[in-house]
Parts: C-alpha cells; sequence; structure tokens
C-alpha cells in the first residue's frame, strides 16, 4: 500500500458535486494504485454523503482491490481509500434497496478488465434507474464500444429493477487483461433504425400504449418498430426507452414512469431528448459523454464528437487528471458541437 503523502486530496463539491466523482476517483484509485481523499462527497445533492449505492460502489471497490478505507457508511461526507491489489473472481454486489446498480458496475469495471482473468459478476439492486444508465444502456451502447476498443466484456439481465421497489438483477463476465485500442467515435453515419419499448411492471398497458403514440407522432417511428413490453419484477415500474442505431454507434435514450407525472410527460421527456441528439450529426449524446472519458484516458489517446458537453463530463475530465497523466482537450467543430481529444499531459 501507498504511504499517506502521495494520497490525493479531492474536493467532492467541485463542478457537479455529485456521485461520479467518487466513483471516477475508486475506479482511478484501483487502476493507478493512488490513494485518494475524498471529501464534501456529494456536497451539491439535496442529501449529501454517501446513499446505499455510493456505498456500495465503495464496498465494491473495497473487495475487489483489497483496499483499506475510512469512512465507508451511510451519509459519510468524507472517505479516505488506499487501494491493494486488483484480484479478478466471482462477486456479487447489492445495493439492497433500488439504488442504481449499473453505476456499481462503472466503479469496478475498469480495474477487472484490465487485470488478467476471468471476473463474473452479479449485481442486484435497481436496473432502470431515473438519473442512472438504464441495463439496456450498458449493453447496447456502453459495452459496445468497449468490445470495439478490444475488452472482453459481455452484460445479461436476469430481471428488471425499478425505483422504489429495486429487486433488479444482471450479470457480467469479463475476460480481463486485453490490450485496448484507442476508441474514436467522431461520425454517426446515417440513421439505419429507430426503435421504442415501453416496459411495463405491474402496471397498466394503456401506460405504455400513451406513452408511445406520442413517441410515434412525434418521432415517427415506424409502428413495426414500437412495443409495450410487460416484464416481471417484484414491484410497479415503467421506463420509456428509445434506441437511435447509426452506421457507427447506438444512442439509447430513456424516460421513468413516476407518481403524480403522467405517460405523456413521460414521452415528451425522452422525445425532447432523442429531438436534441437528432437536430446535428454528433455520435455521443450527453450521457455517453462524461462515461467515455475513462476510457479514453485509461489508452491515453482516443476522440469523440458530442454536442453540448455537460458538467458531469466537465468534471469528470478534472478528476481523471489528478490520477493519470492525461489531458483533455475540447475544440468546437464547424458543425457546431464538441471535439474530445484525449492526448498525454
Ligand atoms: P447523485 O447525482 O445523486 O450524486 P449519482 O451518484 O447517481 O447521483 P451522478 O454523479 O449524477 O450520480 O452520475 C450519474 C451517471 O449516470 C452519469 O454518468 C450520467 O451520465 C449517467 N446517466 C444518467 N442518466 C442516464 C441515462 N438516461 N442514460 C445513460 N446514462 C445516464
Amino acid at each position: 500500500m501507498r504511504d499517506a503523502k502521495d494520497r490525493i486530496e479531492i474536493d467532492g463539491s467541485q463542478g457537479e458535486g455529485g456521485g461520479q466523482i467518487l466513483r471516477s476517483a475508486l475506479t482511478l484509485s484501483l487502476v493507478t494504485g493512488k490513494p485518494f481523499r475524498l471529501h464534501q462527497i456529494r456536497a451539491r445533492r439535496i442529501k449529501p454523503g454517501l446513499l446505499r449505492q455510493h456505498l456500495t460502489a465503495v464496498r465494491a471497490a473495497t473487495t475487489v482491490g483489497a483496499a483499506e478505507v475510512v469512512g465507508d457508511e451511510l451519509g459519510s461526507k468524507d472517505l479516505i481509500f488506499t487501494p491493494g491489489n486488483v484480484t479478478h473472481g466471482d462477486y456479487t454486489f447489492a445495493v439492497g434497496s433500488a439504488g442504481s446498480v449499473t453505476l456499481v458496475l462503472q466503479t469496478v469495471l475498469w480495474p477487472l478488465l484490465l487485470v488478467p482473468g476471468k471476473s463474473t459478476l452479479r449485481f442486484e439492486g435497481g436496473t432502470h434507474n431515473p438519473m442512472a444508465p438504464p441495463f439496456e444502456f450498458i449493453a447496447e451502447v456502453f459495452l459496445p464500444l468497449l468490445q470495439r476498443m478490444g475488452a472482453k466484456v459481455e452484460a445479461n439481465l436476469v430481471r428488471h429493477g425499478f425505483y422504489p421497489a429495486g429487486g433488479g438483477c444482471f450479470t457480467v463476465t469479463i475476460e480481463g487483461g486485453h490490450p485496448l485500442r484507442p476508441l474514436e467515435v467522431v461520425e454517426r453515419g446515417g440513421v439505419v433504425r429507430r426503435r421504442a419499448r415501453a416496459l411495463l411492471s405491474h402496471l397498466p398497458k394503456s401506460i405504455g400504449d400513451r406513452e408511445l403514440r406520442v413517441v410515434r407522432n412525434e418521432l415517427g417511428i415506424d409502428r413495426d418498430e414500437i412495443r409495450v413490453v410487460d416484464v416481471d419484477s417484484v414491484g410497479p415500474g415503467n421506463a420509456l426507452l428509445v434506441w437511435v442505431e447509426s452506421e457507427h454507434c447506438t444512442e439509447v435514450f430513456a424516460a421513468f414512469g413516476e407518481r403524480r407525472i403522467s405517460a405523456e410527460q413521460v414521452a415528451a421527456r425522452v422525445v425532447s431528448e432523442v429531438k436534441h441528439y437528432m437536430s446535428h450529426d454528433a455520435p455521443v449524446g450527453p450521457h455517453l459523454a462524461d462515461q467515455l472519458l475513462i476510457p479514453l484516458a485509461l489508452v491515453g489517446n482516443g476522440t469523440f464528437r458530442s454536442h453540448s458537453l455537460t458538467e458531469h463530463t466537465n468534471t469528470n475530465m478534472k478528476i481523471l487528471g489528478r490520477f493519470l497523466p492525461v489531458q483533455f482537450e475540447v475544440t468546437a467543430d464547424r458543425r457546431g458541437s464538441s471535439r474530445v481529444d484525449a492526448k498525454p499531459a
């Protein structure tokens, strides 16, 4: 283990000031072996400190990386994390609530992809949560790009888990240690297919029909490409997903049913995201952009083009630069998008 004097001090209230700062720090700490102290954890959130989902990410990182940790409690605003060696293997991580487990996957994915050997992971909790990647985004958008880099990783959904009941599950298999090529996602190419699914659990089908009517009217997606899917989950839930498959990449947009929010309002949210994406020609949507920074940083090279970079993206660039000798160059292109290039610092 490294000395405390090498410890990286991170202010969790900077920029976006949310959970991603924690997850990126955990990932990069495991990969680089550098310890860190994070204070003011999630200071910009209404309920600051570690929630169950974040605590599960800390525990998952501690387990795969034989780390020493101080401050790993619910509500904690200060964490000291000292990594040991990352070991591949079979692991189960359960949030124990409907907290997002796709975000827990993000935390341990890279350390296990980089260490030689096979890992089999099981995640239990929320698979379809607001403000987090839905499972389909992970399996059909994010992982295919990593596979393009040479990563050997696959995910399978076992059961959907919605807020507030949770109870979802997915598995991930990783063959770690394969060399990774730089990623380049600069052109989208023509759109080859668009489709939509309204996922419903213990809710009337009419909700999905109403959502998809809006999606069809507003986006003009073919009738054959639109479907209500009844899924088996422990509690009620609704996710509306729209896929935009282009020649060189796929994007998935999502909105989630909520109490007191009409089916039409849920649909309007996803429609507005898809319309925004279709209004320009950059391949990488706003969520994917912040998530692609880690693969770019780890390879120390690579490029993507996105239309509007979020505060999540800007903050993540700063955090990654604290652990790795990488800098991100952002240039506005003539088509109104931003090009992000990772370069050695
Ligand atoms: P908090 O914001 O409460 O601290 P958090 O830990 O859940 O919460 P954030 O820091 O907000 O995390 O990070 C959320 C992550 O989920 C970001 O990487 C964001 O891009 C991603 N995300 C959110 N919504 C979607 C979506 N619809 N599709 C794909 N990714 C998403």
